[in-house]
């Protein structure tokens, strides 16, 4: 744990997901404590989350207002247990229809997810194992009940600071990025990290140009003034505008990857396959999987690529 500016507390929380910590944000004043995400229903997270509390002479029924960056199970996962002990939750708008929803109808979404893998080429045989780990997941998510919601700008007055939620979508369709002007400081989520670059994917329940809009995103934070962004994952970010930059000249080069390979139709599983070489566990292969498709299918609406189909195969316009 470590202070970062009076009153606000870096928190790395262990997590069971390759980047192996969530970063949660906890604010303290005005007799009033806020969390900014809340971690996943493990046992050494709550566990970690506990000793941290301990050591500000907190506990869990202490935290008041519990702020969601998005529906993610590393940052979610424990809404509904902080929400069950009196905390007010809070949630972008957006994440109601979408993200929200995913955990509160898990066999609707299994089905459309299922269906838009098959329809873009994925082999069945990818598909094995996916209820399965959806399940697990699902027993570590405790989703709230009764979430507020979150409009893009508004000012949030808690443990006596003020934070603006940025909607800041891409990484997930109502991620929201929290911002104390006062201070300069960005509490970025996952819009931005410092080591990698976010997963940006279309799934069967995001919006229809997820990269369009991360994109976006980087442009509204990198013109704020930012003297440091404290993001999801990893170490703090210093010149955000840098990072931004970064971050979109990653998707450009492989935007361009994309159209290279694309010198006759195929389907967005098998240039998933081209764009990622690399050894992936199953799980790895769909969200490789998924960011090809938002990246296939964000030179589509820039009318770059045509689509033929179900099932579908992209080629160039
Ligand atoms: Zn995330
Ligand atoms: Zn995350």
């Amino acid at each position: 744990m470590k202070e970062l500016l009076p009153g606000l507390y870096l928190l790395p929380v262990p997590i069971p997901y390759p980047l192996k910590t969530v970063n949660l944000y906890l604010l303290k004043g005005k007799g009033e404590v806020a969390l900014v995400d809340s971690a996943l229903a493990t046992r050494t997270a709550r566990g970690t989350l506990e000793l941290y509390l301990a050591e500000l002479g907190l506990c869990f029924a202490d935290v008041n207002v519990l702020l969601l960056t998005h529906h993610h199970p590393d940052h979610y996962g424990l809404g509904g247990v902080f929400e069950g002990l009196g905390a007010r939750v809070y949630l972008h708008e957006e994440e109601f229809a979408r993200g929200h929803r995913f955990w509160l109808e898990p066999e609707a979404f299994e089905e459309a997810s299922w269906r838009l893998f098959l329809d873009h080429g994925t082999p069945e045989e990818a598909l094995l194992g996916i209820r399965e780990t959806m399940a697990k997941t699902r027993e570590r998510v405790h989703p709230p009940r009764r979430p507020v919601p979150l409009k893009d700008g508004e000012v949030l007055e808690v443990a006596g600071r003020r934070l603006r939620a940025l909607w800041t979508p891409g990484h997930a369709d109502g991620h929201v990025a929290f911002y104390l002007e006062e201070e300069e400081v960005l509490l970025a989520g996952d819009a931005l990290l410092e080591r990698v670059s976010p997963n940006v994917g279309l799934w069967a329940y995001t919006r229809e140009n997820p990269l369009k809009d991360f994109l976006a995103s980087l442009k509204r934070l990198a013109e704020l003034p930012i003297r440091v962004a404290h993001a999801g994952h990893f170490g703090p970010i210093g010149d955000v505008r840098q990072r931004a930059e970064e971050l979109k000249a990653h998707h450009e080069a492989r935007l361009k990857a994309l159209l290279a390979l694309l010198d006759h139709p195929q389907d967005a599983w098998s240039l998933s396959l081209k764009l990622f070489p690399q050894e992936l566990d199953p799980a790895g292969r769909r969200f490789a999987f998924a960011e090809t498709l938002a990246h296939l299918e964000y030179l589509r609406q820039e009318g770059l690529l045509l689509r033929e189909g179900p099932p579908f195969r992209y080629l160039r316009a």
